[in-house]
């Protein structure tokens, strides 16, 4: 057996491997590929104490939550928003400002957050436990481009620091499209984004809403929160396969872009509870 510093480095070259899999990680410095590998190892260990994720093997979470965030940032570097964001602030340095919500363990919001250090993230769970972790991850690794907010999308999008204040919502795996509509639109500014990273099954991706049931039963809630749906656009496979692209669609991950055209009533979100009863 090698000794214990030839094991450790033996396990960041294993670890960094798969890193470089992941897209976009090749632009990474050693610092921040550091920090992914604590952020695996941290979360890992947690969730032995604390349920946070289904994803309990180290490939898995490179794979399904590193590298599924890391794709985003292809999508979001594409979006009209960022000359625009920086004529708008006063401090031409500061980066764009993200909202995820329902960040759970911390996906896209903590990879994003350690990518992108100049952007500005707030993590967003209704769950203690959920924001206890985000908070853990936040000091150990620290990320003071990370705010932490415990509170429901339904009552923090009254709230007047939090509404309409974003230049991007990202919300995975946290609801149907109705409803995330209602929850996610309200903290996004005028002329900025809500973008859903979704699973899509069928051949061909949509090109309208009316092609995609949950994206059809969506619209109406879309445009009562002064949305505007924009299109759909396939991601990135999460790992680096060679040349390889896939020739016919069956199920992918794609981004559902809506942009901000108008504010959002005052009426909106509703009460808790009421947006996942009786989407609009
Ligand atoms: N986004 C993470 C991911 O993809 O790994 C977590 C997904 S997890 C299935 C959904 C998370 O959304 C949970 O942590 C839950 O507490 C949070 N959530 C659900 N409804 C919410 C609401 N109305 N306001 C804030 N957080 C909410």
């Amino acid at each position: 057996a090698g000794s214990a510093s030839e094991q450790t480095v033996e396990t960041i070259s294993k670890r960094d491997a798969l890193l470089e899999r992941c897209h976009q990680a090749r632009q990474l410095s050693e610092h921040q590929k550091r920090l992914f590998h604590k952020l695996c190892d941290l979360l890992l260990e947690r969730n032995q104490q604390v349920n946070l994720t289904a994803i309990r093997t180290v490939s898995d979470v490179y794979e399904k939550h590193f590298g599924d965030s890391l794709r985003l940032i292809d999508v979001i570097d594409q979006l009209p928003i960022h000359a625009e964001q920086h004529e708008s602030t006063r401090d031409k340095d500061a980066g764009l400002r993200l909202l995820d919500l329902g960040s759970g363990c911390g996906f896209p919001g903590l990879a994003l957050a350690i990518a992108r250090p100049s952007w500005q993230l707030v993590l967003l769970d209704s769950t203690r436990k959920k924001c206890d972790w985000l908070r853990e991850a936040r000091s150990a690794l620290q990320l003071s481009n990370v705010v932490v907010e415990w509170d429901r999308a339904e009552l923090a999008g009254h709230r007047p620091e939090m509404r309409e204040c974003f230049d991007l919502v990202v919300a995975r795996a946290v609801a149907r499209l109705p409803v995330l509509a209602e929850l996610a639109l309200p903290f996004v500014r005028v002329g900025g984004f809500f973008l859903a990273p979704k699973e899509y099954i069928g051949r061909e991706l949509p090109s309208s809403g009316a092609e995609w049931s949950e994206l059809a039963s969506a619209m109406h809630a879309i445009k009562l929160n002064g949305g505007l749906y924009e299109r759909t656009v396939p991601m990135a496979p999460s790992l680096v396969q060679g040349d390889q692209t896939p020739a016919v669609l069956s199920r992918s991950r794609v981004v559902v872009l809506v942009r901000k055209q108008n504010k959002t009533p005052k009426a909106y979100p509703r009460a808790p509870g009421r947006p996942q009863a009786k989407p609009l």
